[in-house]
């Protein structure tokens, strides 16, 4: 079986990696840490977790990262991204510190810690009609929100001001976050499905 199982990596350069790679693993996915181009190229698809995207960002770049992980976007490489993810994957970010860059290919502006400094932190139950009828236990830690979509982005998920926080365009998915600590398997799960989508659509490896 392992030769059939979705090839996944999972950005190891900061963040709540683990998480990721135990919930991949447990869906019978091939999954192992990215930190180097030549990874990159042995996975079919990549998850950028939650951690601080500026770091992220830094150490993309200091590793020799960002280029290989845009190209990667632009090839249609399918792509989750949690909180610190979602905003590596959006193509306007406000609140970004300064020089602060993202792989883009989301057509969305997020809002950097876009709930204050009063509520760092909260859950909820939130509808994701995609997913079925079951809410998601949603954890927000320091968590971006969307604030502007374009055509090709789809909502999956609002809160009830009417700010996106979970949304997905082609292979993209992006999440504000954090299913991977609550025992939601539904977004790795549909992340998976865009993996064994592109391969049975006889995509050449990356
Ligand atoms: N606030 C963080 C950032 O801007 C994201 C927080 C998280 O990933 N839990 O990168």
């Amino acid at each position: 079986m392992a030769g059939n199982s979705p090839r996944v990596g999972v950005l190891a350069l900061q963040g709540d990696v683990r998480e990721h790679l135990a919930v991949l693993s447990a869906l019978g996915a091939d999954a192992r840490p990215v930190r180097r181009p030549e990874e990159l190229a042995a996975v079919e698809g990549l998850v950028l977790p939650g951690g601080e995207s500026s770091v992220i960002d830094k150490l993309a770049r200091a590793f020799g990262m960002f280029d290989p992980i845009r190209d990667a976007i632009a090839a249609g490489m399918p792509m989750y991204g949690t909180c610190a993810g979602l905003i590596l994957l959006a193509d306007r970010v406000d609140g970004a510190i300064a020089g602060q860059r993202t792989f883009g290919g989301l057509d969305v502006r997020v809002q950097r810690n876009a709930f204050g400094p009063q509520t760092q932190s909260f859950e909820t139950g939130l509808a994701v009609p995609a997913l079925g009828d079951a809410p998601v236990h949603a954890v927000f830690i320091r968590a971006p929100a969307v604030v502007e979509w374009g055509r090709d982005a789809e909502p999956l998920a609002s809160l009830p001001d009417g700010r996106v926080v979970a949304i997905e365009q082609g292979a993209l998915l992006g999440t504000a976050f954090h299913p991977e600590s609550t025992g939601e398997t539904r977004f790795h799960e549909r992340f998976l499905a865009h993996v064994r989508a592109r391969r049975g659509a006889g995509a050449p490896a990356f």
